[in-house]
């Protein structure tokens, strides 16, 4: 073996070896965290999730600037073979595909190479044009560092310098071994910038250009675990072993089994109040960020002015695993003494959340930032009674009233005076119960909409009856805002009024209890089929039950709802019941379905204090009133308050009307 083998196979062991030590330390950092909450089985949805979204970059290219990482990918998948065929010529410096593949498709590899190879260029200078001198704004947090700029310049730099590197190389040859097989335009206008030797030794050039590329290579695979481009090799477990929907819908949250606590065991805690109390699904995602700021871009607190910004949540967990991890795992204390909840992650961050899932259903690695932020307010709330005056007030009306605007139970009845309601406790049976929701029961503005949805259930003729005095919270505003323990015991008592009567579906006109009721209670033994008004309406007027007249005559928009859109896909009923009632135009906001920013009140942020100048509501409505629309049109009783509320502070009573579906159709019976 002559100096070059030698040199090379030292080289590749040293970089081979210290790129095994550093997944095995990450796969070491992983492992402290507490077992999955989710099952990991379903394996053929898994590997078709890998296919989809890791192979095909499906996520990935949902934003067109994907489409660069897309080409990036798949360059690289690629052009391993023939970063495989230039560690060959280390050893047999006139190697080519040829000697051991036929012809044809050392033919096709090579034009493969050339065009994905230029392809992958050309996606490197688009991304640092973009990344360097059009900096959009959902860069600016995680490559704003001097830190975050130089990793982001140095890996785009030697993939860039790979690719040319690559070039040069094939050119040399050409000029030294005779055309390369197939169709390689790139690489024969290289071959016109170099000289090759008449004899068929290869130049010293092509020496330095062959030693450049490798070097480069084994630069990268030492350095990607230690680097932002660690979700390499984080991305792929991360698609596999996801939490699957048909187990836990997106946005349900994890059950406490509270019986199964041990409280007397050392260092155990509700919720998460160290980095090793996520689970290590929890902790798997945190290296597979691709840092992207998509999550930033659709989150309603970051967009508001809060300190809370989903990707730099991640990005500062990863950093503080890595920090204080390896002590952890070889069983000491990490000397600094930082704490997780507090020091790494604010208080204020961890009540920022409106649990929009605007993050989530952006992130193309199917990080879960809504659970982390929970379990830090779980933490919050019941391992460290950490509340302010305005959540603990809230917390005591939902326990000792049985709602969380503290107003008297009997008033739940005040919106149905003389409607001639039919009540549950008399009918027993019913096809349709219909669950009116704190909200609708007891807020003056929406008592208008179960006063709505009662008229058009009477107009359809449909069997229906509510609860009454028997209806409480749901308690989602408990489980959101970390009381799961009141939750739980809100639910339950909920699950056993509602198995008292018989009937087919609850129908509500609220999202949160829509949700909670539909996808939460089966956790408590409480399987209930529920259906949204907007469905129930729109199949309404499909079947021709009610026919409302289109006497809608103002430019609308519909704004979607967070816990009916992105926690439930319900996007399309609410706009066919706008369009069945107007007359006029309809306009869509820029950021609509599922990119549609949250009214600001999910997650329990309706009962928090937000400062005046970071009102999640009066950003949204600065997006009602750019679409131009004289009436925002909604299907959530929380969004129609925070809409509304928005309207009359920013003085725009008289220019736009914020109106419930319900509303808009009954006015047209
Ligand atoms: S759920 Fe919404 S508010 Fe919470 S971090 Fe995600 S985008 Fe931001
Ligand atoms: S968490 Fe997801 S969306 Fe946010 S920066 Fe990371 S990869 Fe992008």
């Amino acid at each position: 073996m002559g100096l070059q083998q030698i040199v090379l196979t030292t080289l590749i062991f040293a970089s081979l070896g210290f790129f095994g030590y550093s997944v095995y330390r990450i796969y070491r950092l992983i492992r402290l965290g507490k077992p999955s909450y989710d099952p990991i089985d379903d394996w053929g949805w898994r590997i078709k999730s890998v296919l989809k979204d890791f192979f095909g970059q499906m996520s990935v290219v949902r934003e067109p600037s994907g489409w660069g990482h897309f080409f990036i990918f798949w360059g690289f998948l690629v052009l391993g073979l023939a970063t495989v065929e230039m560690f060959a010529r280390g050893y047999n410096p006139h190697f080519q595909w040829g000697q051991i593949l036929s012809h044809s498709i050392e033919a096709f590899l090579k034009t493969t190479f050339d065009l994905l190879g230029f392809s992958v260029m050309v996606a490197i200078v688009i991304a640092m044009i973009r990344g360097f001198i059009i900096r959009p704004e959902r860069l600016s947090k995680l490559r704003g560092s001097a830190h975050g700029k130089f990793d982001a310049a140095l890996i785009l730099g030697m993939i860039l310098t790979l690719m040319v590197s690559m070039f040069f190389t094939h050119g040399y040859i050409i000029k030294t071994e005779g055309e390369l097989a197939g169709f390689t335009p790139v690489s024969n206008i290289f071959a016109s910038f170099v000289t090759g030797s008449s004899d068929g030794t290869l130049p010293f050039r092509y020496h330095v250009a062959w030693w450049i590329h490798n070097l480069i290579i084994l630069t990268f695979l030492a350095y990607i675990p230690h680097s932002k481009h660690v979700h390499l090799l984080g991305s792929l477990p991360n698609i596999l072993l996801r939490r699957n929907p048909k187990d836990r819908k997106r946005g349900v949250l994890k059950k406490i089994d509270f019986e199964q606590v041990d409280f007397e065991a050392e260092g155990v805690s509700l919720g998460v109040g160290k980095i090793q109390d996520f689970t290590w699904p929890q902790l798997l995602d945190l290296y597979a960020c691709t840092e992207c700021g998509r999550c930033q871009q659709n989150c309603p607190a970051y967009q508001s002015g809060k300190e809370l910004n989903p990707a730099m949540l991640i990005h500062d967990l990863k950093s503080y695993l890595n920090e204080v991890g390896p002590y952890l795992a070889a069983g000491k204390e990490p000397p600094n003494g930082k704490q997780l909840v507090g020091d790494v992650i604010s208080e204020d961050i961890i009540w920022a959340c409106t649990t929009c899932l605007g993050c989530v259903e952006s992130c193309p690695v199917f990080i879960e930032h809504v659970d982390d932020l929970q379990d830090m307010r779980r933490y919050l709330v019941m391992d460290q009674a950490k509340v302010s005056p305005e959540v603990t007030k809230t917390l005591e009306n939902m326990e000792n009233i049985g709602n969380p605007w503290g107003l008297p139970h009997q008033n739940r009845l005040k919106w149905c005076e003389g409607l001639n309601v039919p009540m549950m406790s008399q009918k027993k049976e019913a096809e349709y119960l219909y669950w009116v929701g704190c909200a609708a029961a007891l807020d003056t503005k929406n008592q208008n909409v179960a006063r709505a949805l009662v008229k058009i259930l009477q107009t359809a003729g449909v069997d229906f009856a509510i609860l009454g005095l028997e209806e409480k919270c749901t308690g989602d505003s408990a489980r959101r805002l970390g009381q799961e323990f009141l939750f739980q015991n809100m639910a339950q008592g909920n699950i056993e009024t509602l198995k008292k009567y018989k009937f087919k579906k609850i129908l509500t006109t609220c999202p949160h209890c829509f949700n909670t009721i539909g996808n939460e209670y089966k956790q408590l033994g409480g399987d209930f089929e529920v259906v949204h008004h907007s469905e129930f309406i729109s199949e309404l007027i499909a079947s021709g039950k009610i026919k409302p007249s289109k006497n809608l005559d103002k430019k609308v928009t519909y704004h979607d709802a967070c816990y009916l859109g992105r926690h439930n896909g319900i996007y399309d009923a609410p706009r066919a019941v706008v369009n069945s009632v107007a007359s006029g135009d309809v306009v869509e906001m820029q950021r609509t379905r599922e990119k549609a920013l949250c009214c600001g009140a999910g997650g329990g942020i309706m009962w928090m204090d937000e400062e005046p100048d970071k009102r999640v509501n009066l950003v949204r409505f600065g997006d009602v009133e750019a679409s131009g629309a004289e009436v925002a049109a909604t299907a959530c009783p929380f969004c129609n308050i925070m809409l509304d509320d928005a309207r009359k502070m920013k003085g725009k009573e008289d220019e736009v009307l914020v109106k419930d579906i319900a509303e808009l159709v009954a006015e047209g019976l």
